[in-house]
């Protein structure tokens, strides 16, 4: 892709699973063409192993996958300050990543929600967006996807549950959850 096509805001939100998965898929198509993909995790951490994470260390080098949260749960009603610290720095991380101009992709995973739950400045990240180099691909992922980000996107797709294995008692499960 040349470097005057203009990126696009992509966003995946919704109830349903596979937003992460999408953003991942996504990625993949990129890297395929040569474009470095940054793939930032907010509200997941560094010591919960994703296999995304394993196949990228090994095979992918032009993905780069990085968390910036704790390990355990983030209580959506009311965030700790760790919690609201490690977005802080996680932020700060995305603004390095846009705006080197080194990635054809930029995915902030689990923003939409982060956003949402007062984790992230909306305003702040719209603003990030809109000032990014002209040739970068955003995508958003999460639940609870803030109104003023569906406006400025360019594709808004809402994942929606219509059934879930969790429902009938399977847990987590490797390959397909982490
Ligand atoms: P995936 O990472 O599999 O693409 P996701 O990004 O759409 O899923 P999140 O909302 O980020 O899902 O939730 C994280 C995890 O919670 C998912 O791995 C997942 O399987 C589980 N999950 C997602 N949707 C549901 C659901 N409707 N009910 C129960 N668990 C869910
Ligand atoms: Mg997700």
């Amino acid at each position: 892709m040349s470097e005057d096509v203009k990126g696009l805001v992509m966003v995946y939100t919704g109830d349903g699973k596979g937003k992460t998965t999408a953003a991942l898929g996504l990625a993949l198509r990129q890297i395929g063409w040569g474009r470095r993909t940054f793939f930032l995790q907010f509200m997941k951490g560094k010591g919960n192993v994703y296999g995304e994470r394993i196949a990228a260390e090994k095979y992918l080098p032009d993905l780069e996958i990085e968390q910036c949260g704790r390990d355990s749960f983030v209580d959506l009603n009311d965030p700790d300050q760790i919690d609201r610290t490690l977005a802080e720095k996680g932020f700060e991380r995305a603004k390095e990543a846009i705006n080197s101009g080194e990635y054809g992709l930029v995915v902030l995973d689990e923003a939409c929600i982060a956003m949402a739950c007062g984790l992230l400045p909306t305003q702040e990240v719209i603003e990030l967006i809109e000032s990014r180099p002209s040739h970068v691909d955003i995508v958003l992922t999460g639940r609870y996807c803030p109104q003023s980000i569906i406006d400025i996107a360019d594709m808004v797709s809402e994942v929606k549950e219509i059934k879930h294995h969790f429902t009938r008692g399977i847990k987590a499960r490797k390959g397909i959850e982490y």
